[in-house]
């Protein structure tokens, strides 16, 4: 493969593909994988159907939310194929926290959408995209390319006003701070309290409670 601008060009034809997926490509200088890899490109895959707080089935929210994750490894895996098959060096980080303490993921997916300009992180703590709002399924691959990176978004775009997310909470776990890029998740949502919430389901499901309540009912995206 010839310079940057060959491999943008053969990631934007694999994108072009899947028309309705936000794509943006992230200079990921503020992480420590920078040494290995230049950017991070994320991809927003929206949920089938919109879940609102009016027709949110737990059970249905889940099986959205595995249908979108199946479309993002799937186009996760055509990138990776790609740089592969061209000599690029490529890394897909876990989604997933692996520290249950923490509830730290080793590269942020959120993070890197934010400084690709795919949107910005809500009162929920969710990325929060102008398309689609909060519904969609975020996923990064790693690469060793310094391709042309989008314009980070590091201020809020919810309106002031706006509580809804807020209200929706059962458990009263998110405060209602705007978020900008130099707040603590801590001080949007107590997290550790939302996965302790979730986690009670285990037994009986054998996974979390997919809980998207706080997603359901953002106005944003919902059409
Ligand atoms: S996922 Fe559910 S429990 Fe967690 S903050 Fe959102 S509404 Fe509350
Ligand atoms: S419900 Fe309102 S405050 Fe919450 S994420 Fe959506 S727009 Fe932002």
């Amino acid at each position: 493969m010839g310079d940057n601008r060959d491999v943008y060009k053969s990631i934007r034809r694999i994108m072009d593909r899947h028309s309705a997926y936000l794509f943006g490509i992230a200079d990921i200088s503020y992480s420590y994988y920078y040494d290995n890899y230049k950017r991070a490109l994320v991809i927003a895959v929206p949920h089938k159907r919109i879940t609102t707080t009016d027709n949110y089935v737990e059970e249905e929210f889940e099986n959205l939310l595995c249908e979108a994750r199946e479309k993002s490894s799937q186009v996760i895996k055509e990138i990776a194929d790609f740089c592969r098959g061209n000599n690029i060096k490529y890394h897909v980080p876990p989604m997933a926290q692996k520290n249950e303490e923490t509830l730290i993921a080793p590269f942020s997916y959120k993070y890197a959408a934010v400084y690709a300009g795919l949107g910005w992180i809500g009162k929920n703590d969710l990325l929060v995209t102008e398309e689609y709002g909060p519904r969609v399924r975020l996923s990064a691959i790693l690469i060793d390319c310094s391709l042309p990176a989008g314009k980070p978004i590091f201020y809020s775009r919810c309106d002031d006003e706006c509580r809804q997310c807020v209200e929706a909470c059962p458990y009263n776990l998110i405060s209602g701070v705007q978020w900008d890029i130099g707040k603590y998740r801590d001080e949007l949502i107590d997290y550790h309290a939302c996965n302790t919430k979730r986690s009670l389901f285990i037994k009986r499901h054998g996974r979390k409670n997919a809980c998207g309540l706080c997603m359901a009912a953002c106005p944003l995206g919902s059409g």
